[in-house]
């Protein structure tokens, strides 16, 4: 039996590189022989509970080995594994379980009360920690029926749903097949030189799609090190890069934002570091050379969930050159926009990496790809000479004040390089006059005026662009990744 899956990795490269540390986790390391060894057992234990091919396997908690060996375990077993966003409140987290049904839901004891609150949970609840009566404890699993428990699996199966941000509304369950992780790893690894030697430092939560297909499988697939961490903190990340020496982390703005106007920004040990990963959203100008000042440069990419999830890749050499670029598109992906007329344009993509649609939501699938089959992004895009795509935002949010786009993300850009503007959102508000203008909410890093930053755009930006009106506020509303959810700024 040939296996086209990716569950096999672990196992594959066990027999490569058995001694080396594939994954570390709060300075415990576990070998690849060890790794494979424990997804072979989760896997045989998944299969005596009569899991069979297709069906989901939930988990739900912060960063930790158990969600390597039950991603690796699962797709062994012929099941699909359903990553879920730790920080969801009961409600959203039910929500998700009926959209995709799963037979076993394993939970960290940080989301005991939340799962306890979910009204019909799946056939199986495993817990990480003490289990209630009725659920399974972890560890009873990882020993239960040695054995072989390989299902065979083809390259078009799916192997993940891993639901959206939710940046513009409810998050969706997209889907990902064993093809399409497999070949977003290689793009991945056009782009960066991971090596065996790598010690790649996971903060960013797994639960998203960056973190498991842009750094979890390439360091596995070069038999690296996963260093895992549950949770981001600047402090910590300090110590881990000095006693670890990481070479490789992936982070979205905000995370690079904090370590760099931390006290150890000027003195930490950074040699180690040979490349940074920025994805997400846009990286302001301004960070990307308060990083080189420091000899460090970023790797940008942009994608999204549905596309497995790299669409453009801008390598660190060129990070400066191209300040403000996401990059040209990864080697095995069409990229074109859609701009009849010119200028912005939809960024349309096709593609090994395409996810074939949402789960269970036919509607939206067909709404989400051209009729030639592109796969609609539902974000706007230049390209310059070069070839180098410039993400303007996103199609919803663009407005029109006084017959003229204005693109909040530009704007956004600009004001993020006063010293004052800790963090920024911009939106389109209706108005009388214009149509619509635009209002700026503001996380001032130091007292700052509204006529200062309006000063400070006008000297950059044509009037038009300039918000009308500036909100300070103490945070902005954002996503478990980091984003804005603008629907929740104040009106
Ligand atoms: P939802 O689809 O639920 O509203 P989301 O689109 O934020 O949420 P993700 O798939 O995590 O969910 O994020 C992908 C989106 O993030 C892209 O469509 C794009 O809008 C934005 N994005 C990603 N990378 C970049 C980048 N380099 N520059 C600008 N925007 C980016
Ligand atoms: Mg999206």
């Amino acid at each position: 039996m040939h296996n086209e899956g990716i569950g096999g990795w672990p196992a594959r490269r066990a027999l490569m590189s058995p001694y080396s540390t594939a994954l570390l986790f709060e300075d415990e390391p576990t070998t690849y022989a060890e790794l494979a060894g424990r997804i072979s057992s989760l896997a045989a234990g998944l299969v005596a509970a009569g899991l069979t091919k297709g069906d989901r396997v939930a988990y739900l908690g912060p960063n930790h080995p158990a969600y390597v060996e039950t991603l690796f375990a699962t797709l062994t077993a012929g099941g699909i594994f359903v990553p879920l966003n730790f920080r969801l409140t009961a409600p959203e987290i039910a929500q998700i379980l009926t959209d995709c049904g799963p037979t076993v839901l394993v939970y960290a004891p940080q989301c005991a009360d939340v799962v306890h609150a979910v009204p019909t949970l799946p056939q199986y609840v495993v817990a990480l920690g003490n289990p209630r009566p009725g659920e399974t404890s972890y560890e009873e699993w990882l020993v239960a029926e040695p054995g072989p428990a390989e299902v065979e699996v083809v390259a078009d199966d799916v192997a993940v749903i891993v639901y959206t941000s939710g940046t513009t509304g409810r998050p969706k369950g997209a889907m990902l097949t064993h093809a399409n992780l497999t070949w977003n790893t290689v793009n991945l690894l056009i782009g960066v030189d991971v090596g065996a030697d790598e010690v790649t430092l996971i903060s960013a939560p797994l639960f998203h799609i960056a973190a498991l297909a842009q750094t979890l499988l390439p360091t596995l697939i070069k038999g690296g090190c996963a260093l895992i961490t549950p949770g981001w903190d600047v402090d910590g990340v300090y110590e881990l890069i000095a006693k670890h020496r990481v070479t490789w982390m992936f982070g979205v703005t905000t995370m690079y934002a904090g370590l760099a106007a931390a006290p150890q920004w000027e003195t930490a040990d950074l040699t180690s570091l040979r490349s940074l990963m920025c994805g997400g959203a846009a990286v302001p100008e301004e960070l990307v050379h308060t990083y080189q000042r420091r000899g460090l440069t970023f790797c940008q990419g942009y994608g999204m969930t549905e596309t497995g999830p790299g669409v453009t890749f801008l390598e660190a050499r060129e990070s400066i050159a191209n300040v403000g670029s996401a990059g040209v598109p990864v080697f095995f992906a069409d990229v074109r926009i859609d701009s009849p007329g010119g200028g912005p344009g939809e960024v349309l993509v096709r593609g090994p990496n395409v996810t074939p649609g949402y789960w269970g939501d036919p509607g939206a699938t067909a709404t989400a790809f051209t009729t030639d089959g592109w796969f609609r992004t539902g974000d706007l895009a230049t390209v310059d000479a070069d070839g180098h795509y410039r993400v303007v935002g996103r199609r919803k949010d663009m407005y029109i004040s006084g017959g003229e786009n204005v693109y909040p993300a530009e704007v956004e850009n600009v004001l993020f390089g006063h010293p004052a503007v800790a963090e920024v959102a911009v939106i389109g508000v209706p108005d009388q006059k214009w149509g619509e203008v635009g209002r700026a909410f503001v996380v001032p890093a130091s007292a700052v005026t509204e006529a200062e930053l309006r000063e400070f755009l006008l000297g950059q930006l044509a009037k038009y662009k300039v918000p009308v009106r500036f909100v300070f506020l103490d945070r902005l509303p954002r996503t478990a990744s980091g984003k804005v959810r603008k629907a929740d700024l104040p009106q």
